[in-house]
């Protein structure tokens, strides 16, 4: 059986990279509302809001599409990402 907290220790994975572009260069902004007074979480796939002072998925932006990745790259969005171990810049997708 697996243990829901277990469930969710693993779901909130602490991030090893994030993006070097703030969360909103990339059309997200909070799910809960509607705002983007948003940074990265610690949390991989997720986003802190600032004003609901939360942890939350957040509204995917163009993570969610319709524009897809490579696309997106084509516009000159980055995706570079910053290693948190190592310090380094990487380059994403
Ligand atoms: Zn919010």
């Amino acid at each position: 059986m697996h243990n829901p907290a277990e469930f969710i220790r693993e779901e909130l994975k602490a991030r090893k990279w994030v993006h070097v572009n703030h969360p909103t260069a990339y059309g997200v902004s909070c799910d809960k509302c509607g705002g983007v007074n948003i940074d990265w979480s610690e949390f991989e796939h997720m986003i802190w809001c600032y004003d609901c002072k939360v942890d939350t998925p957040g509204n995917p932006g163009v993570f969610g599409g319709p524009i897809p990745i490579n696309t997106a790259g084509l516009l000159g969005m980055s995706f570079d990402r910053l290693n948190l171990k190592t310090g380094e810049i990487e380059h994403g997708v």
